[in-house]
């Protein structure tokens, strides 16, 4: 039997007092998956959960088998965690990261995500000179230039206009293959092209499949004050879910 690279047993987490994932059970193997949902649904919570650092109050949680909480080091190597937030300092030249890449990368991988992204024009700039859009692809050459078995990216379109968000939507499916997997959280599904879609709603599960599979009569059922919109199968891609509830998910 195949193992899977992602397990996730009755998993609960919280802050505080405040239990924001309820009984996550969640099992992944390889390929592209889009976890997506409204503002505060439980997804970065989800990620750091997966990338070990932060604990579960209870559940199993497993990622290549091992514990995430004991085998720190067995998961960390193969994992890359790029988090909501920009974490490459911004006093730093963009070379200085581009060569650091470089040493502990492949670096043609590393040139050729330099060359899509259309980062070399900004090699003398400070990160921090860049734009947020150009920052943000400057974090994604870093993520996936990693090759690393487990790949997680935490709202990776954040501060894209639309043309970045394509391109990083292409890189992505490029890079996501059978031997690997790749995380993405989102509002919106868009260009990406996922194996599988798991749509988070107060902290519990709602969908897990195809996007293919909730159509026709599958759908999700979405609220904003007294509008209601009724979203199915591939109209989940171009949907931001960011402001919505969802009421329903009928698969
Ligand atoms: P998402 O990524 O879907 O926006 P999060 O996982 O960031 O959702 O947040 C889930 C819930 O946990 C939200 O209600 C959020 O306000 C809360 N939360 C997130 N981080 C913290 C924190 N460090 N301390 C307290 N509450 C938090």
């Amino acid at each position: 039997m195949k193992n899977s690279l992602i397990l996730l047993e009755k998993v609960f987490a919280r802050y505080d007092k405040i239990i924001v994932l309820k009984n996550i059970d969640l099992e992944v193997f390889n390929g592209l998956i889009v976890v997506v949902g409204p503002n505060g649904s439980g997804k970065s919570t989800l990620f750091k959960i997966i990338a070990g650092l932060l604990k579960p109050i209870a559940g199993r949680v497993r990622v290549l088998n091992f514990d995430p909480f004991v085998e720190i080091d067995k998961v960390s190597k193969n994992i890359f965690y790029l988090p909501e937030k920009d974490v490459i300092p911004y006093n730093a030249y963009v070379d200085d990261v581009i060569d650091s890449l470089r040493e502990i990368h492949d670096p043609g991988l590393v040139d050729q995500y330099i060359d899509l992204f259309e980062l070399s024009k900004h090699m003398s700039k400070k990160v921090g000179e860049l734009s947020q859009g150009f920052r943000r692809r400057l974090h994604l050459v870093e993520a996936l230039s990693s090759n690393r078995k487990i790949i997680l990216l935490d709202e990776p379109f954040r501060g894209l206009d639309t043309s970045s968000r394509t391109l990083a939507s292409e890189a992505i499916n490029y890079a996501s293959r059978r031997d690997n997997c790749i995380l993405v959280s989102s509002h919106i599904i868009s260009r990406l092209d996922p194996n599988r879609v798991v749509v988070l709603e107060d902290g519990t599960i709602k969908y897990n499949g195809r996007i293919e599979d909730l159509k026709p009569e599958g759908c999700i059922i979405l609220e904003r004050g007294d509008e209601q919109i009724k979203v199915c199968g591939d109209e989940l891609r171009n949907t931001d879910l960011s402001n919505y509830r969802i009421k329903t998910v009928i698969c």
